[in-house]
This record gives structure tokens, sequence and C-alpha cells, in this order.
């Protein structure tokens, strides 16, 4: 039977008036905190029962509470009961009455009674709660069977109830012998005993439910708390339970997967493997829960335990790529202790892990660095004192590395360089590096000298850990330095009497380049004496031959009319004489050439410089030659001058000094053959060469003839008709360049020769000069 709670069955309905049957008397109330029966049992269940039983045993019936109040609605009422008797005001008191009777609280057996109506018999029996009174479970109006029912009938005129009414509702009422009554409420009565033990284990029952509804509550406030905290966790956190399903997949471990806490929760098989590794696999959590025997290979395993791991593992499939993570898993027990899930929490120190191979890869770069350094290195605490050496200082030194350590500096430095060391370990006081030469003493007490260069090292919070010091040998150095050293030293003694000797020599030098400026000076001297002395006798010549010229010609030349051989001769007088004087001229203007030279050279030559076409002036210098080409006239002389040559501005005289000099130069060196005359244009620049096919010059000649006195050696005929001065060609060149062009030779030795010439065409701006 269960209790109201269970069923959540509603309070019987409050007593109304009429509907009271044998009311239970003044009764002692349950006790405080006793339940109230309606507390402990389904009232419609016992309802149910009620109706049942009145209807089997052919009674009334109804429960009351100890006061007297219906709990139940009434079972079987008899109309004579409810409709006639109770209707009078003394047949409801005698009902009263007898129900007070009958609702007294008895332990030991049913109570039956006499109804006031004599002839009716009433039974009630009592439902204990823990041995209170909680309820009174009435039945009868039965007529007791041996009754005579007249006798009855005067309780009609008793109360004063309409007799005929009485008599038909009393022929209605169930009449039994007094004796099945009795047994009726008997079995009553074991039943409101086996209620009465009932209602102590429905009350009990309904505390415990309470009290697990109450612990359950407690359980899923517990429950909603801890999804809260394992929510809140920062780190990527999960649970399962005793089957490997799991029960947390907090956000943070949400957001690392990218897997939601709906697709996780509830799955097993090691559904959470997957998106670490991209296939389903335990992971440490199975460790810690027991599910597989020791954590995979691949886990880094910092700690061990039975129900605890940490570890650290790169996992490849997490949605930001490959990480490294720090994994911890715990195993959760029950209150037996027995295992009944886990826990697994984890951190991505992808960061810190890279972090730690970078700095484990450079301590092992340097610790190779240092192993292997062709310099000593040695660390000193804060007392000065050895804390490690590498490999080549202790060889340095003579020692294994292990033996150094803990010996202070100074016992390795020799009395020598006690001053040094102490301005080492003073400046590293004072927080400077410093380097400073050191003599060392040898485990085999011999002595080296080496180059200490120390700086001071500081822990992370800048408090002054010792120092660093890098030792050099430089014992062969200094051997070297000091030979260098005596070395120098003779050598400045030699340099400086070498010295002295230059000095000397560079004070004659010195005299003599005087003296030359002075040769120079007296040279210029000479050449404008020389050229004047020269000019006088050829003015004289060049007056003389004209004067000469002019009488011939007026005087002499008309007597030979008469006779043309003599004619002829005469004619031939007056162009030698022309040629004399033509010669004498040039002579004139050669002199003067020696004097432009050396006023080019010095800077004082005045140009004539004018605008004008090439052609007539290259002409006019090709004339120049006629007289000689007359006397060799094995000589073809050929002119080619192109028609559209751009201008020059120069001085004309200049231009004409220069191709005659080179026409000149090629009759002169040509025994046979031709000598060809060319002027075109060229770009900007006007070009001039004068060929020949005479005797050549040799190739490493071809620059030199250029300079001033400069004659090819040759011990040919030609070199005694040809003699010159050597000066042309310089005066050539400097004429040349003077207007910024350029002069050279080209010549295949016995095949002939090209001089050419290139000068710059005259510009927009260079204007015809005013002379
Ligand atoms: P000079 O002709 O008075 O000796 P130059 O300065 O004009 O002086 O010439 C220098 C030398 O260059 C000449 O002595 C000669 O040896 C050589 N030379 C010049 N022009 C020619 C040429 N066309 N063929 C061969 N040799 C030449």
């Amino acid at each position: 039977m269960r209790s109201r709670q269970d069923k959540g069955q509603p309070h019987p309905k409050p007593r109304t008036d009429g509907e009271d049957g044998p009311s239970a008397g003044p009764s002692p109330s349950p006790a405080p905190n006793a339940p109230r029966f309606e507390d402990v049992f389904s009232v419609e269940e016992i309802q149910r029962f009620q109706d049942a039983f009145a209807e089997a045993a052919n009674v009334a019936s109804l429960i009351t509470d100890p006061s007297g109040r219906p709990i139940t609605r009434p079972s079987n009422f008899t109309t004579l009961c409810r409709d006639v008797i109770r209707a009078t005001p003394r047949g409801r008191a005698n009902c009263r009455r007898s129900d007070a009777i009958l609702g007294r609280a008895t332990e030991t057996g049913p109570t039956i009674a006499n109804c006031e109506s004599a002839g009716l018999i009433d039974g009630a029996t009592c439902i204990f709660f823990d041995g209170r009174h909680i309820a009174t479970w009435l039945i009868g109006q039965v007529v007791d069977a041996s009754v005579d029912l007249e006798a009855v009938m005067a309780y009609a005129k008793e109360i004063g109830a309409d007799e005929e009414a009485f008599r038909e509702a009393l022929a209605r009422v169930p009449r039994m012998s007094r004796e099945r009554f009795g047994k009726i409420c008997q079995a009553l009565h074991r039943f409101a005993n086996l209620l009465s033990d009932m209602a102590l284990t429905n009350h009990r029952q309904s505390e415990l439910i309470v009290a697990l509804r109450q612990a359950q509550e407690v359980v899923k406030v517990r429950d909603r708390n801890l999804a809260d905290i394992i929510d809140f966790l920062p780190d990527p956190t999960f649970v399962v339970d005793g089957d490997g399903a799991v029960v947390f997949w907090n956000r943070a471990m949400e957001k690392l997967t990218g897997v939601a806490a709906e697709d996780m929760l509830g799955k097993a098989d090691f559904a959470y493997g997957l998106p670490f590794y991209g296939y389903a696999t335990p992971l440490l959590i199975d460790y810690a829960r027991g599910a597989v025997k020791r954590p995979d290979d691949r886990y880094a395993v910092a700690e061990l335990t039975e129900d605890a791991v940490i570890a650290e593992v790169t996992v490849a499939a997490l949605p930001g790529g490959p990480r490294h993570v720090w994994a911890k898993a715990v195993a959760l027990r029950d209150g037996s202790g027995r295992i009944a899930g886990g826990i697994e929490a984890i951190r991505d120190v992808t960061d810190r892990h890279l972090a730690d191979m970078a700095l484990r890869e450079s301590e092992e770069k340097f610790r190779r660095i240092v192993e292997t350094a062709g310099e000593g290195v040695w660390v000193l605490d804060a007392s000065w004192r050895t804390t490690f050496v590498n490999r080549r200082l202790a060889d340095m030194l003579g020692y294994a590395p292990g033996e150094m350590l803990g010996i202070a500096f100074d016992d390795f430095v020799s009395r020598e360089s006690t001053q040094a060391a102490r301005r080492q370990m003073d400046g590293l006081r004072r927080g400077a590096s410093e380097v400073q030469e050191i003599r060392l003493r040898r485990k085999d007490r011999e002595e080296i000298w080496t180059l200490v260069s120390t700086s001071p090292l500081y822990d992370a919070t800048g408090e002054a850990q010792g120092a660093l010091a890098m030792v050099t040998d430089i014992t062969e150095r200094k051997k070297t330095e000091e030979a260098l050293a005596n070395h120098r030293q003779r050598l400045e003694a030699e340099v400086e009497e070498r010295t002295s000797d230059l000095r000397l020599q560079a004070l004659e030098l010195a005299e003599a380049n005087i003296r030359l400026s002075e040769l120079d000076r007296m040279k210029s001297v000479f050449l404008s004496t020389v050229s004047h002395e020269l000019r006088t006798p050829l003015t004289s010549i060049l007056g003389f031959a004209k004067l000469i010229g002019r009488d011939f010609t007026d005087q002499f030349l008309p007597l030979t009319v008469d006779n043309p051989a003599l004619a002829a001769k005469g004619r031939r007088i007056a162009d030698n004489l022309s040629v004399v004087f033509g010669e004498a001229e040039r002579l004139t203007r050669l002199i003067n050439d020696v004097l432009d030279l050396s006023r080019i050279e010095s800077g004082n030559m005045s140009w004539r410089n004018e605008r004008f076409s090439p052609a007539a002036v290259v002409s006019k210098a090709a004339r120049s030659i006629e007289g000689i080409l007359e006397q060799r006239p094995e000589v073809a002389f050929d002119v080619r001058v192109a028609p559209d040559i751009p201008d020059l501005y120069m001085d004309p005289d200049q231009l004409i000094q220069v191709v005659s000099n080179l026409l000149q130069n090629a009759v002169k060196f040509t025994r046979a053959g031709t000598v060809r005359l060319e002027a075109c244009g060229h770009g900007e620049t006007v070009r001039i060469a004068v060929a020949d096919t005479g005797i050549g010059i040799p190739l490493e000649e071809l620059d030199s003839i250029f300079d001033k006195f400069h004659q090819v050696g040759r011990s040919d005929t030609v070199q005694e008709v040809a003699k010159g001065t050597g000066l042309g060609l310089a005066i050539c060149r400097q004429i040349v360049r003077h207007y910024g062009g350029r002069i050279w030779a080209e010549s295949l030795l016995g095949g002939g020769s090209v001089f050419t010439v290139e000068l710059p065409a005259a510009k927009e701006t260079d204007t015809q000069s005013p002379s």
C-alpha cells in the first residue's frame, strides 16, 4: 500500500451535515508530531476497501479522525439511521453518544455496542501510529437478529420519529446475529492492526522518500554546481563515468577541440580521442581509470601513480593544427572506493614547448661551442672560485677540467701578474668588462702568457653572480712580439741611415731641378733669339728674291722675245725664283711655327679662330706641295674632298700647317707611288686623312713619332733625302689637341702610312671671327 504523498492524493472533503454516520465522540486528538491518517495512507484506496468491505459484510462503515471528523465518505449507510433517526433531535443526540463510546481508543480489540436505538448494534476499532490513535474505523447500522422488531419500533416513539417511515426503513436494515457481527468486527480489528503497522512503515517510507528527494535535490544542485565549476575551469577538461561515457566536456574543451559538448556527452568507446588524433583512441584518462594498462608510448610521462598520470604529448588533429599539450588525468572513485570514472585536464603548452626546444637547442649549441672553442672558457662564482672550465682551458693549464673546480682564480695567477689580475677583479666589481694580459701558472709550474677578457655575470634579479672569462694563450705571440720589437729596432736604425742618404739625394735633385728650369728658360731665350736671327736673313732673301724676280720679268724677259730658247730659259728662271720666294716664305712660317710650338706649350699662343668650310683650306694646303711634287713626278697626288663637309671653327692657318706638314711627310717618305689627301665629315667631326704608299713606320714607333724631335731611325736613302727636324708632327698634335681633336697614324712597314686628323665640327654658337 503506497503513501498519500506517493500518489499525491488530496485531503478528504470536510464533513458536511447529513453525511455523518456513526460519529466518533470527543476522543483525544493525535499527539503532536503524529502524522494524520491521510498522511500515511491513500484515503482513496482505503475508501475503495471500506466501500467493498461494507458491501461484503453488509454493514455501514466510516473512518473518522480521533475527534470524530470523517476521513472517508460513509459506505452503505441505512436510510433508517441517515434519514429517519438522525432526522430527530433525540435520535441524533443518541447517535452521537453511541459513536463517542465507540470512538474510545482501545488496542485490545474491537468495541461492540448496542445503539441507543436498542435493536441496532455498532462496532469500532482504532488505528494507531506508534501507539498514538490516528483514526477510528466504525461499522454498524445492523439489527440484532435476536431482537423483536416491535421492540425497536418503541424507539421510534421514544425519539418522536415518523413511525411509518421508521418501520419501512427498519425493514431494509440488514439483520444479523450478534455473533456474526462480532466476527466481522474481529476481522476489521485485525485489518486495523495491520493498518496500524502499515502506518508506521508507510510513514517511515514517506520520510525516506522525502529525505531521498531532498538528497536527490542536493545531488542535482551539486551536479549543476559541478558542471558549472568544470565549465568555469580555464583548462580544457572532461569527465567520463565508469563505462567510459563522457559526462562533462567543458567550454575550454569545446574551444580547443571544436567539438560541442552536446556532440560529445554520452559518447564512449574512446570517442574523445577523435578530436586529438583523428581516430577514437584511449587517452590518459583511460589509464587513470584503469581502462588501459599503461599510457601509450607517444606520451612523455612526467608522473605516474596508480590513480593519476601527468604527461605531455603532441597531437596532430586539433583544428588549430598540431599542438603540444600537457595533460593530467585522475581516477574518480565512489563511496566504496571503487573507480567510477575519471577526469582529465589538458593545457596547450605549444609555445612553452617550442621555447623549451629552442632553449635546449641553443644550450646544446652553446655547450658545443664552449667545448670546441679555440679559446679557454672560465666561469667564476662571486668569490672568484672556478665553477666551470672548458677542455681548452684545462689543457692550456695542464689540468683535467674537474681538478680546477673550486680553486680561486688568484691561485693560477703568477706573481708577475698580480697587479693586472687585481685590476681585472676591480673592473668586474664595478660591473665593467676588462681585458688584461696575465701570466698564468700551469699545473707543472710552467708559466704561460694569456689574454684574459672578463665580463660580469648576473642572475635574473640582477644580483652579481661572478664572471665569465675568455682566455687566449698568447705565449707564442709574446715571443714573436719580442722578436719583432728587436727586429723593428734594427730596422729603425737602418731606415734612419737610409733616410739621411735620401735626404741628401733629394737636396741634390732639388738643385738639379733648379738647374733644369734655368736651362729650360735659357732654351726658350735661345729659341726666340735663334728664330729672330734666322728671320733677319730670311727677310733679306725674300726681299731680294722679290726684287730680282721683278727686275728679271720687267727688264730681262722682254729682251728674249726674238729668241724662243732664251725666252723659255728666262721663264724657268722666273719660276724658280718664285719657288725660292715661296720656300723662303714657308721657311719663315716654319720658324714662326717653332716659336708657335713654344708659345703653345707655354700657353702664350694666340689663335685666330674663324668659322670656315674646310674644303677650300684643305685645297690650299694641297697646293702648297705642288712645287715639291713637280720635282717628284714618280709620286702621284690624289685629292678627294667630300662636298658636304661640316664647317670647322679654328685658325685656318693652323689647319693648313697640319695638313701640309702631313703631305710633305707623305711625299718625303714615298719613293714612288701615290699620296692621297681625303677630307670628309664623320659624325660630329671632320676627318682629314693623308695616305701614302711609302716606306711605312714600325708599329712600336707609331705613337712616339708625335713626340718632339722624334725621328724613326733608318739606314735607307730616304732618310738622307728627307732630313727634317722632327718637330712637324709634334706641332700637328699640339694644334689638333688644342681644338679638342685627335691625330693618329696607322702604318704597314714598307707598305705605306695613313695619318688621320679628326677635328670637332663647328657648333651653332661658333660664329665667324671679326678678323
Ligand atoms: P721630320 O719629318 O721633320 O723629321 P716630323 O715630326 O714631321 O719630322 O716626322 C717625324 C718622323 O716621323 C719622321 O722623321 C719620319 O721618320 C716619320 N714619318 C713622318 N711621316 C712619315 C711618313 N708619311 N712615312 C714614313 N715615316 C714618316
